[in-house]
């Protein structure tokens, strides 16, 4: 099936890194999100992101100009209904994704094919909750998406071969390498990641280390290009709590048990670089380990 047109929902961190990747490989992109601020806060970080490629030569200024020409953004959820695939990229949580599908499904073309961004959900319960649970798969890109060349691909029970192939077909377009995982909380890259990710924390709330000395030590000690709290600041303390939560609901085991410690930044809304305060302090340019 070909996809030009493809509606993304939700403009933060990773929608409007996937409207930038789309737009650049020449699909007409519609993204929706609740607010015109975070659709405004979205497209200039779209802008922001081109330019720093243009600076380093990876795309041409008229690259730029077209990638941004190809974008448009919207309030009204049911504008997407007139495209071709959509990935759902808002808030980890599982009644926000469910209203937002069946909000949506009514407006939609018969063989749109729909997907979530979902960090570890359940593929096969959301695709449930839709008219469509065929059409219906994980389409699971890594942050920062312009820079990440990974997307796991997620089939649902349900899923049948012609959408798998087409997503397929779509993350080669984009130039990008997919993975396939089954559908089992968090998939892969999450269910290795995440544990260790929460692993350190509890390594800074029992006092082993400090935040520096843990980061420093999974940098030189085990070659990681960041440490484990500089990026669960990055990829958002609540999306990180969001994940360990379906790991631990969803296996039953105690060794997913959220470090309370990230519950208790979660609630401060302490959610890390998006929010300028996480286990580092971004208000200044250099980041400030808070502990
Ligand atoms: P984010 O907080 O940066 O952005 C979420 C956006 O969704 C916000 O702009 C919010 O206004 C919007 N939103 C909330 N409810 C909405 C609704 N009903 N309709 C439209 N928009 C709505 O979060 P994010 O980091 O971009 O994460 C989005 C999704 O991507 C999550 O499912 C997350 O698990 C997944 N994901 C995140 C990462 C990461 O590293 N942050 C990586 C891979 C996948």
């Amino acid at each position: 099936m070909a996809i030009e047109r493809v509606g993304i929902v939700g403009a933060g961190q990773m929608g409007n890194g996937i409207a930038h990747v789309f737009a650049l490989s020449g699909y007409d992109v519609l993204v929706t999100d609740i607010t015109q601020d975070a659709l405004d806060a979205g497209r200039a970080t779209v802008e922001r992101n081109l330019d720093r490629q243009v600076s380093r030569e990876i795309i041409s200024a008229s690259d730029k100009d077209t990638a941004l020409g190809r974008i448009s953004t919207t309030l009204t959820l049911s504008d997407l209904g007139d495209t071709d695939l959509v990935i759902e990229a808002a808030t980890e949580r599982e009644t926000v994704k469910t209203a937002i599908f069946e909000d949506l499904v009514p407006h939609l073309k018969p063989t749109t094919i729909l997907t979530s961004n979902t960090s570890s959900i359940s593929i096969t319960r959301l695709a449930a909750r839709t008219d469509r649970p065929e059409k219906f798969m994980g389409f699971h890109f890594m942050n920062p998406v312009p820079v990440m060349q990974l997307v796991e691909l997620i089939r649902g029970i349900a899923t049948d071969s012609e959408t798998f192939e087409t997503c397929l077909e779509v993350v080669e377009n984009l130039g990008k390498t997919a993975s396939t995982s089954e559908d089992f909380p968090a998939f892969i890259v999450n269910r290795i990641l995440m544990p260790m990710i929460n692993e350190a924390i509890y390594t800074l709330y029992e006092g082993v280390g400090s935040v520096k000395s843990i980061d420093t030590s999974m940098k030189l000690g085990a070659n990681h290009p960041m440490g484990p709290l500089e990026l669960a600041d990055f990829i958002g303390l609540d999306t990180c709590l969001a994940i360990m939560n379906v790991l631990h609901d969803g296996l039953a085991d105690t060794k997913y048990r959220p470090c309370p410690l990230l519950t208790k930044y979660v609630e401060a809304g302490w959610l890390g670089r998006k929010t300028k305060r996480g286990f580092y302090d971004y208000t200044q340019e250099i980041p400030v380990p808070t502990r």
